[in-house]
């Protein structure tokens, strides 16, 4: 299968698509907790579009915690909520 680009993709854990890794927000798994991508960051990752309806619906599943295999207590999600400035 031929493909005319090389650029990664990525799923994202509300929607379950994949798109390109740059159109995507990067959800990073931090010592501190989860944070949106950001230089320096490292860790296992989840991805979400960038609408609110995507950013929604992986806040109200919590698909975080099914996507980094890890459990996500609502005050991390809240705290990671806060962070995530999205505008349709
Ligand atoms: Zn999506």
């Amino acid at each position: 299968m031929e493909r005319f680009d090389h650029v990664p993709e990525r799923r994202c854990i509300a929607c379950r698509r994949s798109f390109p890794q740059s159109e995507l927000i990067r959800i990073v798994s931090t010592p501190e907790g989860l944070r949106p991508w950001e230089k320096g960051l490292s860790g296992r990752s989840c991805y979400i579009c960038r609408n609110s309806e995507c950013v929604e619906t992986a806040f109200e599943k919590n698909c975080f915690a099914r996507s980094l295999r890890k459990e996500v207590r609502k005050t991390e999600l809240a705290e990671l909520r806060k962070r995530i400035d999205i505008t349709d």
